[in-house]
């Protein structure tokens, strides 16, 4: 290993600071707890933390920022990102937001435990804000503490990467550092709180900017300050549409249409829910952002949830993603209506995320099942029936797909195979084998064939179709129960698991023979057990 190099914070950090530069700040400086008005934003200071301590780091994310291995396993490290370090350059401030949580208007939010340090300009030039979550109340705590706990903190920081190494779109997290202090959650909201470590983990993206940030200027009528934040979203975010104006605001609004369109695609396309997307955690660029209660499907049910606080209703079950993605989206143009003043062209930009949303989910399914192109009068049928199929027993998602991959078709003639044979490489993806009846085994055995017919009707040799859907298909991915044994571990000061994780993640659609483990189905005992199928909000 390499001598560690000398290194210099305020060099190795170049700080560019627009968001504070050119937006309109709330006067006001302080942690209090308040209404933020006419401004997109309050300065703030991290709280001071015990004993920061480097718990993971992802070097990817580093080189983007251009920050040295010997910097981040530097001592100074863990200080800077945990917020007890400000640097000169750093300008540390909270958004003002607001959002609908599950469908009802609540006002302002804010970034209640987020602290943004500023924007971290890379060695290519392009600009990252760099924010830290769970580094103390800001104004828009509202009654909470503004901490976060290792528990959620472990979950964001892997998943953030878990999801990116997926080409995903997603925020990023550059670190996970310990507090060294106790933070207390009622995990359940059931009356039982108890103390938990606590821990910040550094976020990193283009812009963190949410429809909500839009829909507050709206909701207040403060529509001078909403034109400011479209406009410098526009020129920052989005330069490619031209300088502001009625035209480019539209331009804008369709392609948040589609990249929010794609974002939902590639998360039914892994198996990911969300769990909390109500209108302040949906990214203005398209990412996935706020890893709360998200989980990842592992038997196929459109109507699965892991957020215990949706267990009512399933407003954000995995299959109803789209939808809600569009309702957030009808929320979104209500709120830039004021600059816009035609309603039409806004109808027409939302009835194309849903068309968006058919051509990336179809030439996605066209991917997945290994096929060259998608044939409407052919595959809307195909896929129809996969989606029946898997929902005939309990059927694990990621298996079931890489299975198919490996399915031999043609070795012999279809129709000579009996029905439990053929469907006898699908095996492993069934969670209880007693679910495969002979009725059940029989529908599947008859998708199985229409497949097999239509992938020689594509002319697709069977090493193509596995590369195919192999780079698609991930082979691993944060199965709920791994990140939760990686929590139990981490909490009894063992975080190797977190690094084994994240090492994996890197590679989910490779086959990676000496972790095969981690690529087994969820074992029972994580069934009903609590941070594995059921997760609250608690964080
Ligand atoms: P979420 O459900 O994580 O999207 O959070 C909704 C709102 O609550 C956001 O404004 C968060 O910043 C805020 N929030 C969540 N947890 C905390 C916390 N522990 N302290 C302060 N604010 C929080
Ligand atoms: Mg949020």
């Amino acid at each position: 290993m390499n001598a560690p190099q000398e290194y210099q914070p305020q060099e190795t950090l170049t700080f560019d600071n627009r968001f504070t530069r050119e937006l309109p700040a709330d006067p006001e400086i302080g942690n209090t707890r308040r209404q933020v008005t006419r401004a997109c934003y309050s300065r703030v200071q991290p709280t001071q933390v015990a004993q920061p301590q480097l718990v993971a780091y992802a070097r990817e994310v580093a080189e983007e920022l251009g920050l040295s291995r010997a910097f981040c396993e530097s001592d100074d490290f863990p200080h800077i990102f945990s917020g007890n370090r400000v640097l000169d350059s750093m300008d540390p401030y909270a958004m003002c937001y607001g959002g609908h949580q599950f469908g009802n208007w609540a006002g302002q939010l804010g970034d209640g435990r987020a602290i943004n340090l500023g924007e971290i300009v890379g060695p290519t030039g392009k600009h990252w804000v760099v924010q830290l979550k769970g580094a103390g109340p800001t104004p828009y705590s509202r009654s909470a503490d503004g901490l976060a706990v290792l528990r959620s903190s472990i979950r964001e920081f892997l998943c953030s990467e878990a999801m990116y190494h997926l080409g995903v779109p997603t925020t990023r997290a550059l670190s996970l550092v310990s507090t060294g202090e106790h933070v207390v959650r009622d995990m359940f909201y059931d009356g039982n709180p108890k103390p938990e470590p606590g821990a910040v983990v550094c976020r990193v993206a283009p812009s963190f900017v949410r429809f909500g940030n839009f829909q507050i200027f709206a909701a207040r009528g403060e529509i001078d300050v909403l034109q400011r934040l479209v406009d410098y979203t526009i020129r920052t975010d989005f330069p490619h549409l031209g300088e502001p104006s009625q035209a480019t605001y539209l331009a804008w609004f369709e392609e948040v249409c589609r990249t929010t369109a794609q974002m939902i695609v590639h998360w039914l396309r892994v198996g990911f829910v969300h769990g909390v997307m109500n209108t302040d955690n949906m990214s203005i660029l398209g990412l996935t952002i706020d890893y709360g209660p998200y989980g990842w499907l592992e038997n196929y049910d459109p109507n699965w949830t892991p957020n215990t606080t949706d267990a009512a209703g399933h407003r954000y079950a995995f299959g109803k993603q789209p939808q809600i993605a569009h309702w957030n989206l009808v929320q979104l143009a209500n709120a830039i209506y004021p600059l816009i003043e035609q309603t039409e062209p806004l109808e027409k930009a939302l009835s194309n995320y849903v068309q968006e949303f058919e051509s990336c989910w179809q030439s996605t399914m066209t991917h997945k099942l290994g096929l060259q192109a998608f044939k409407p009068d052919l595959d809307d049928g195909l896929i129809t029936g996969l989606l029946e199929i898997l929902q005939l027993a309990e059927t694990d998602m990621t298996i079931f797909y890489r299975r198919l991959a490996s399915l031999e078709l043609g070795a012999k003639p279809v129709d000579q195979l009996d029905d439990a044979t053929f469907i006898q490489p699908l095996f492993d993806a069934y969670y209880v084998p007693e679910q495969l009846t002979p009725e059940t085994t029989t529908r599947i055995a008859a998708w199985l064939r229409r497949y097999h017919d239509r992938v020689r009707e594509d002319g697709t040799d069977n090493e193509t179709r596995r590369k195919r859907m192999n780079a698609v298909n991930p082979k691993y991915v944060l199965r709920n129960y791994l990140a939760q044994l990686a929590i139990d571990k981490a909490e009894q000061g063992d975080p190797s698991m977190v690094h084994d994780l994240l090492e994996l993640l890197r590679h989910p659609y490779d086959e990676q023979p000496d972790k095969e483990a981690y690529a087994q189905k969820r074992p029972d005992w994580a069934r009903q057990r609590p941070g594995c199928s059921m997760l609250s909000c608690s964080s």
